[in-house]
């Protein structure tokens, strides 16, 4: 039976939110590590290298762990803003995998060469000590050692990807879907047919990690992101067992995202929804 254990290390949306407003639910950018153990093996996923990252690194560095896995939802300065300062980049001993999707023409290597840029940070990415490499998600997907991993393109400025991973039969499930667009706002490049596809993708998920960044009040339709509503009603039509509401507004500070998940949880129940709703916060860490 195959094991995840899900630590959230960044929730926040857009740009990192410090301070003691937000100290709470956190303010650092998006990133969530997923540790997946069966039998004696054990492996590690990172989902997205928003500053979070930065915190995990450390964490990473002291368990002595040489592999490691990042899957970057898309290039947005929120989801790879923290990787120059992933302390694993700089030990010998470290392989780094890092996969993601080609932006028009650009390809990762070279979003991440520009990222490291002289003159943008000290250190130029053909300098790293880390064993690096990185590739491009076809859409077959992964199959790493001791899980699976899919993808989807959803609805988002860029070629934004939804990242599932499936351990082996009768196993949980975890998907992470920071950034999408649920309603109908927005032009992207995505079949006529995406939202059957998108709900077929999330089926029967353990746990979705899902962009809620808006309230009905607040949404901006056609920025590419959801309401908490949108994020329930996609997740119950799946079947989702448990919904993490992700991708905080920089703007809504603990106060505000204390409502927004008192006020989710009242329409999941008004919706009859029968799914657990958790608002995501830093340091919280999930079994699945
Ligand atoms: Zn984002
Ligand atoms: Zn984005």
């Amino acid at each position: 039976m195959t094991k995840f254990r899900v630590d959230v290390c960044g929730v926040r949306g857009s740009i990192p939110t410090p301070g003691n407003s937000t100290a709470r639910y956190g303010g650092n950018t998006t990133c969530v590590s997923v540790e997946v153990s069966e039998g004696g093996g054990k492996q590690r996923i990172i989902l997205d290298a928003g500053t979070g990252i930065r915190g995990l690194g450390a964490r990473v560095m002291k368990s002595a762990e040489t592999e490691v896995n990042l899957f970057i939802s898309h290039t947005h300065w929120d989801h790879i803003q923290g990787l120059p300062y992933f302390g694993p980049l700089f030990d010998k001993e470290s392989r780094i995998r890092v996969w993601g999707a080609k932006q028009g023409d650009v390809g990762l290597e070279s979003v991440l060469r520009r990222l490291m840029d002289p003159v943008v940070f000290p250190v130029p990415l053909d300098a790293l000590d880390a064993e690096l490499e990185v590739n491009h998600i076809n859409n077959g997907g992964v199959e790493l050692d001791l899980c699976s991993v899919t993808n989807m393109r959803v609805r988002h400025p860029g070629h934004t990807l939804a990242t599932r991973l499936d351990g082996e039969n009768g196993s949980g499930s975890v998907v992470f879907v920071p950034d999408n667009e649920l309603g109908p706002g927005g032009d992207y490049d995505v079949p006529a047919s995406w939202r059957k596809d998108f709900v077929k993708f999330l089926e029967g998920a353990s746990l979705l990690i899902h962009d809620a960044m808006y309230t009905p009040q607040t949404l901006r339709s056609g920025w590419g992101h959801s309401t908490y509503e949108e994020a329930i009603d996609v997740a119950a039509e799946a079947g989702v067992e448990k919904l993490m509401l992700f991708h905080h507004n920089p703007d809504c500070d603990d106060g505000c995202m204390d409502l927004l998940a008192e006020s989710a949880g009242e329409y999941a129940n008004k919706k009859g929804a029968r799914l657990e709703i958790i608002a995501g916060s830093e340091g919280m860490e999930i079994n699945v």
